[in-house]
């Protein structure tokens, strides 16, 4: 790839095929794989890496919300697309627009039973979500009779699938509570395929359930992060590779001498002559605050370069002394080498946030 001569975001499409074969490698053969694609596939692009997974015959896709999936749908994405939290004022968009929502209290039910009759729908695909411990979203396992005889009393909703969420499935000081969730989705599963009488999808797995429980994979498993390049243990981490790369270019250089104070507030003050470069991007482009201040640090010329005063809004200031380099040099946010994830960590965050954080206004640029 051709040196940053701005700041812009990389993604490899072919680094994104590799996590997708390698995830689908833990698999049985039998078993389906959903995308998950919210947040602009974790801050890349949606449409994009998509329309990649849709040639390579993923059988799902997941988002969050309703304008998501509709995104997807405007953008060619014929496969099926689950709305992991939508909202009922949505509804009818998620019927025009064949999106499959995520039934997860009696609420929801009940106003999306009542839409899809209104417009005369037959066995339209409905997934049912139990809570099993993450207390997040979900019916609970005795609203199985209920949910039963809602959707047998007509044939206007079908139940394509059960599923539930683990809450720590890549904490393994939490396998107990793992197994725990694990056992009682089984159940809830068990007892909601026998009253209903036909055999829902099951699934539970994200990404580490999918590298952690394999006994747990059941029908379908839902991998987001893991498709982007992190697998959340630094053993999974060397058989995924980041599609990811945040690049930017060093716009100039000071020299300041002691005592001299770099950025908003005054914040850095420099205690001997230091070699200071600005660099074009801030805040307002993902990268917050918490990384200002010595914490987050980028990559000049492969060496390390911590950021120095407070983030700006669309600038960081960081500290050179030490590294041969001229502006406009390129400059390494994150990327495989120098990962998301080891950024992250610094100011106490995690790989999901900072990468679903990168701001629409940083341009996107693919590879093969
Ligand atoms: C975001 C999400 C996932 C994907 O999790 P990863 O850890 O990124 O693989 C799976 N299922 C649900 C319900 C989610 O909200």
């Amino acid at each position: 790839m051709a040196k940053a001569q701005e700041t812009i975001l990389e993604i490899d499409l072919g680094a994104l095929e590799h996590n997708f074969n390698h995830l689908k490698s833990k698999l049985q053969e039998n078993t389906k794989f959903l995308a998950v694609v919210k947040a602009f596939a974790y801050g890349s692009d949606a449409d994009k890496i998509a329309l990649h997974l849709q040639n390579l015959n993923v059988d799902y896709f997941a988002v969050a919300f309703t304008s998501e999936g509709v995104a997807l749908r405007d953008a060619g994405i014929t496969k099926p697309i689950l709305v992991l939290h939508p909202q009922p004022i949505t509804f009818k968009t998620v019927i025009e627009r064949c999106l499959e929502p995520n039934i997860y209290n009696s609420k929801v039910l009940n106003e999306f039973l009542d839409l899809a009759k209104e417009l005369n729908q037959e066995n339209y695909p409905v997934h049912i979500k139990f809570n099993t411990g993450l207390n997040r979203l979900g019916f609970w396992e005795n609203d199985v009779d209920y949910i039963v005889s809602k959707l047998v009393s007509n044939n206007t909703l079908y139940a394509k699938s059960i599923f539930s969420h683990l809450a720590a499935s890549e904490d393994l000081n939490e396998d107990a509570f793992t197994r725990s969730q694990i056992s009682s989705f089984k159940s809830i599963a068990k007892n909601f395929t026998k009253q209903i009488g036909y055999k829902p999808l099951m699934h539970i797995c994200n990404t580490s359930g999918v590298l952690n429980y394999p006994e747990a994979h059941f029908d379908m498993v839902r991998c987001g992060i893991g498709l982007y390049g992190f697998g959340n243990s630094e053993k999974e981490n060397k058989n995924l590779i980041p599609i990811a790369s945040l690049k930017s270019i060093i716009s100039q250089i000071h020299k300041i001498e002691k005592g001299e104070t770099v950025g908003y507030n005054r914040a850095y003050k420099s205690a001997g002559f230091k070699k200071i470069a600005t660099i074009p991007i801030g805040h307002a482009d993902g990268l917050g605050r918490q990384y200002g201040n010595g914490k987050g640090f980028v990559y000049v010329n492969d060496t390390k370069a911590f950021i120095v005063g407070n983030v700006c809004m669309d600038m960081i200031m960081i500290d050179i002394t030490n590294i041969e380099c001229k502006e406009g040099d390129e400059v390494v946010i994150f990327d495989k080498n120098h990962t998301a994830e080891d950024l992250a960590s610094a100011s106490e965050t995690i790989s999901y946030e900072l990468i679903t954080s990168i701001s629409r206004r940083i341009k996107r640029k693919f590879s093969n």
